[in-house]
C-alpha cells in the first residue's frame, strides 16, 4: 500500500507536486511545503511541528505556512498550519484535507492525493488569505526529504 521512502516519489513526481504548490500559491497568499521523512516513532503531529520549525516555516509575514508531512515507512502523515491560519480556520479545515489525502493514499495514489490536497488547500486558503499582487514566494516549493 505505502511505498517505501526511497521510491516514494520520482523526480518527475516531485516536479508535479512542486507545480501543484506553485499553482495553489497563485490562488492565495499561503505558503505550502511538502516534507517526507522515513520514520516517525512518536506522534506524527509533533513530528510535523518539529519539521515545520526546522524548515523555518514560521518565518512568513502572515504566518500562513502549511506543511504536508509524511513518514513513509511509518505510514503516517499530518497536515498542519501556522498560527495565522489557525486563528481563522477550525479543525474541520484540516480534517477535510486529511480525509481527501486518506482517500487517495488508501489506493496508493500518493501523487494524485497530494496534488488534489494541495489544490484544495489553496482554494480554502484563498477565502482567508486572498492572493496579493505583491505576493512573494516566501518558502521554496521543492519537496524536502529528511535523513
Ligand atoms: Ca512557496
Amino acid at each position: 500500500m505505502y511505498h517505501t521512502y526511497s521510491n516514494m516519489f520520482s523526480k518527475l513526481e516531485c516536479t508535479i507536486i512542486e507545480k501543484a504548490i506553485a499553482e495553489a500559491e497563485l490562488n492565495c497568499a499561503g505558503e505550502i511545503r511538502v516534507h517526507i521523512d522515513k520514520k516517525c516513532d512518536g506522534d506524527v503531529v509533533e513530528s510535523a511541528i518539529r519539521t515545520f520549525h526546522r524548515l523555518s516555516m514560521q518565518k512568513t509575514k502572515l504566518r500562513n505556512g502549511v506543511l504536508f508531512y509524511f513518514a513513509s515507512e511509518s505510514r503516517k502523515f499530518a497536515v498542519i498550519g501556522d498560527v495565522g491560519i489557525n486563528e481563522k480556520v477550525g479543525k474541520d479545515f484540516w480534517d477535510s484535507i486529511t480525509s481527501t489525502l486518506e482517500t487517495y493514499f488508501r489506493d496508493g495514489n500518493f501523487v494524485d492525493g497530494l496534488v488534489v490536497g494541495i489544490r484544495q488547500c489553496g482554494e480554502k486558503l484563498k477565502v482567508f488569505f486572498p492572493y496579493q499582487s505583491d505576493d512573494k514566494d516566501e518558502l521554496p516549493n521543492t519537496v524536502s526529504f529528511g535523513d
